[in-house]
């Protein structure tokens, strides 16, 4: 009888890919996919130590499946979060970093950890299943070293993969329903391969898979060129999204975070991407409740909110993280950190009904990705600016590109009828 494992994930996108590459690992090598955390012989919870937030939320589902460990049962920690947990609770078998899943199969025999941190996690040769949207890393780790952030620590230097190994990845990892390739990296602009950058890497990718949709994420404002707005608005299969994140709107926190721009310079590159893509969707992250931030600084980030109006934002109170610079500093008072991130919230959720409002019976170009879970002939997919749309007809398909027409706003939700498929 097969082995049967499951895996649950917590964390950002590329944990959502370094979840892909366990389950395929363990495929390849005959274990089975179980529906339930109960059925599984092998539990992985793949988790984030990005925020405290994110970690807490592993850390209690791995406890929440302590009533369903045995002593047959092995139970592995995986991700970043591997790295970061020192001491492992009893019931968990052993740990497992991103640098290391290639050695997985080998270590569930073994059971044991290998913590081996210097290996080298090139994932371009591992064969992972994909659905309509490939995930696909262009990089590992990252050398930035922002004062709040534990991605350096826990995925190390970063690495770029040359475009031979990675277009060699997405030909090998392709199927029948892949319809866009998203790239990935912690910063996807600072890129570089014996001399092939970001959009030269861009250019190949979309003329060596002419008929796919091209994402990418995440831009760093530092390390972005003009150069990648301007194939923006010559190639169509490159989506008109960039996801950059500004952090904060004030100049003294941007340097104290370490993030090598200012706020003039962010500006500066939204306003040129949207004068060269007038369809361009730009999206970003911010924080609030660092050390030392003010009253004043507070205001400047939501000054900026308001002036730069972004098409989305995930919006997260600072937590401090092991090894990172600002840990070591006076915290903010945590009521108002959380009331900055609630006026934060509320600001951005008004700008995105405005933003939705401003929709109304556009026709956008929408990739059907899955039935929406609350309704019957209703479908969810995104369209070229990476705005999420529901699709209103019984008639579309999984995979399919519709144009649509947006007859219905309710808040943030934009509904449309098919007109076409294309
Ligand atoms: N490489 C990306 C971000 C990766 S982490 C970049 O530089 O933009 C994703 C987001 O998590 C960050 O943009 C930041 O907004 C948030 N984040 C990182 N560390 C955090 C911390 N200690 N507390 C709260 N949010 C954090
Ligand atoms: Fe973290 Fe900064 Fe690197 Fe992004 S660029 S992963 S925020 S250190």
């Amino acid at each position: 009888m097969k082995h049967k494992f499951f895996v649950a994930t917590y964390g950002c996108q590329m944990n959502d890919y370094d979840s892909k590459v366990i389950e395929s690992l363990l495929v390849s090598e005959n274990y089975e996919k179980a529906s339930s955390a109960e059925e599984a012989d092998i539990l992985v919870v793949n988790g984030c130590a990005v925020r405290e937030h994110a970690e807490k939320r592993a850390l209690g589902f791995m406890s929440s499946l302590k009533k369903v460990k045995n002593r047959k049962k092995m139970m592995i920690l995986a991700g970043c979060l591997a790295n970061s947990v020192r001491i492992l609770p009893k019931f968990v078998d052993f740990a497992v970093s991103p640098t290391e899943y290639r050695f997985l199969p080998d270590l569930i025999k073994e059971k044991r950890s290998k913590r081996d941190l210097e290996s080298n996690g090139d994932y371009t040769s591992i064969k992972v299943n994909q659905g309509i949207t490939l995930l696909a890393p262009i990089s590992k780790g990252c050398n930035n070293f922002c004062s709040y952030c534990i991605v350096p620590f826990m995925r190390g230097r970063e690495e770029s993969f040359s475009p031979e190994s990675l277009i060699g990845q997405i030909k090998m990892s392709m199927n029948g329903s892949v319809r866009e390739i998203l790239l990935m990296g912690q910063n996807v602009n600072s890129y570089m391969y014996r001399g092939v950058d970001f959009t030269h890497l861009l250019s190949m990718v979309l003329d060596e898979f002419k008929s796919l949709r091209v994402r990418f994420i995440t831009s760093h404002p530092k390390d972005i060129h003009i150069k990648l707005i301007e194939l923006m608005a010559e190639n169509k299969n490159l989506c008109s999204h960039l996801h950059l994140p500004l952090q904060s709107g004030s100049n003294r926190m941007l340097e104290m975070m370490h993030r090598q721009y200012t706020y003039e310079k962010f500006k500066s590159i939204v306003d040129e991407a949207r004068r060269i893509v007038p369809s361009v969707c730009v999206t970003t992250d911010i924080m609030t409740g660092l050390p030392y931030e003010s009253d004043e600084d507070f205001k400047k980030t939501m000054h900026a909110m308001e002036e730069l109006r972004f098409d989305d934002a995930f919006m997260y109170r600072y937590s401090a993280r092991r090894f990172t610079m600002s840990r070591y500093l006076e915290q903010c008072d945590e009521t108002i950190a959380l009331g900055r991130l609630k006026e934060m919230i509320d600001l951005q959720l008004k700008i995105r009904r405005e933003k939705a409002q401003s929709m109304l019976n556009r026709s956008v170009e929408v990739l059907v990705e899955n039935r929406s879970a609350r309704a019957e002939n209703e479908y969810f997919g995104r369209d070229l600016s990476n705005r999420s749309v529901i699709v209103k007809s019984g008639r579309v398909k999984r995979g399919g590109v519709y144009r649509v027409k947006i007859n219905e706003v309710r808040g943030i939700t934009l509904k449309g009828e098919t007109a076409e498929e294309i």
